[in-house]
């Protein structure tokens, strides 16, 4: 039962669908216990009736709601007949003030707010349920009295101590839920925004930087005119042989290599970084002391590149061809950039398979 009913909340997609079952919920049971209370107490006879018919017209909700699939229409239908019909009608039969009905008053109002989706509807209805509600109040109160049925004072008591407890569990679970959701929310889009901010930095195929993000990197690093700074670009040789040769998927393999070696030789802990340039065009920033050390970096990955083993094509070894130079030397980030691709050139032009200065 109440694996079922755990079923019926969680299957429900909107806030104000999951508020409807479980007002469903606390609405039956608290009929059902009212049911039960008014016949072991033995009170009149119309209260027993309008707490049955409370009871049978949340069964009927029920019925609807899961059998016949209609619950989209029940939302307002149902707190209208529960503030309409069910509250007076048992604000007369059990006690009026003088029992815990003013619990359900207070608790059914509450739940105008969670169960109605749309704004304006939500506000019409809560003011027009106040003033329904607070009509029945002073109606009892100074024109017929006498229509209240009266509770014992130990009735009075025990109605007091059951309304309470179960209006209290009922906003208790309606607001967890509310707050749950909330977070449940927030963590889901800030786990979206998380993965999207990922995706607009970071080349997929590679997992390198792209373009735009290695720009952002370097146009946000203050010391990068130090003459510590050095950017390499490199270019595979004779890429578009490779792809015709070996297919494309290998050619990825291929890119996804040198990328990765790359990346492998950047220090990160020093501001260090690799990005994906274009098609098969890398470009990373090294921070190195001098000239000699930025030349025998440059030297080691290109020689990993070459050396490197592919599995899918034994024997096979793909170079890459760079330019390097120094940031400070430079005008600024796009002279220097534009002095490395001219030096990739020059790599090209004399043979491939090195890296110019
Ligand atoms: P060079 O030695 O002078 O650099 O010649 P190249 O063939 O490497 O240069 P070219 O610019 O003619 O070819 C680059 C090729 O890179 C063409 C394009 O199909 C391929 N390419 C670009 N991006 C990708 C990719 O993401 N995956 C694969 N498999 N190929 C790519
Ligand atoms: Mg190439
Ligand atoms: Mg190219």
């Amino acid at each position: 039962m109440i694996q079922w009913l755990k079923k019926q909340i969680s299957s429900r997609k909107t806030l104000d669908s999951k508020m409807y079952i479980i007002v469903l919920i606390i609405g039956t049971f608290t009929n059902l216990a009212s049911f039960i209370i008014t016949c072991v107490e033995r009170l009149d006879p119309a209260a027993i009736i309008s707490t049955f018919l409370c009871f049978v017209a949340m069964g009927v909700f029920w019925y609807l709601s899961v059998a016949k699939d209609m619950e989209r229409y029940l939302h307002l239908p149902m707190m209208i007949i529960i503030i309409f019909i069910l509250l007076p009608m048992a604000w007369f039969f059990c006690g009026g003030i003088r029992s815990g009905m003013v619990f359900y008053f207070l608790g059914c109002l509450f739940l105008v707010v969670p169960c109605l989706e749309e704004g304006k509807k939500r506000v019409i209805m809560y003011l027009v349920s106040l003033l329904w509600l607070s009509g029945i109040i002073v109606f009892s109160a100074f024109f017929r009295p006498d229509l209240v049925t009266p509770l014992s004072d130990r009735e009075w008591y025990l109605d007091v101590l059951v309304s309470m407890a179960l209006v209290s569990a009922g906003i208790y679970f309606i607001t967890s839920l509310i707050v749950n959701a909330y977070e449940t929310e927030r963590k889901s889009k800030e786990a979206l925004l998380e993965k999207m901010e990922k995706l607009a930095k970071v080349d997929p195929l590679t997992g390198l930087y792209n373009r735009r993000e290695m720009f952002v990197l370097l146009e946000e690093k203050t010391e990068i005119n130090d003459g510590k700074h050095y950017l390499i670009m490199l270019d595979i040789d004779f890429f578009k042989k490779i792809n015709d040769t070996y297919g494309h998927l290998f050619g990825d393999i291929a890119l996804s290599t040198v990328a990765s070696a790359l990346n492998g030789n950047t220090r990160k802990e020093k501001g260090e970084f690799a990005a994906r340039y274009g098609g098969e065009e890398f470009v990373a920033l090294f921070v190195c002391e001098d000239a000699a050390e930025a030349e025998s970096r440059a030297e080691a990955v290109r020689s990993q590149i070459f050396e490197h083993e592919y599995e899918e094509n034994p024997g096979l070894h793909i170079s890459v061809s760079g330019g390097m130079v120094r940031i400070k030397d430079y005008a600024d980030l796009t002279a220097a950039l534009s002095a490395a691709d001219s030096l990739l050139y020059k790599a090209k032009q004399s043979g491939k398979n090195r890296i110019c200065q």
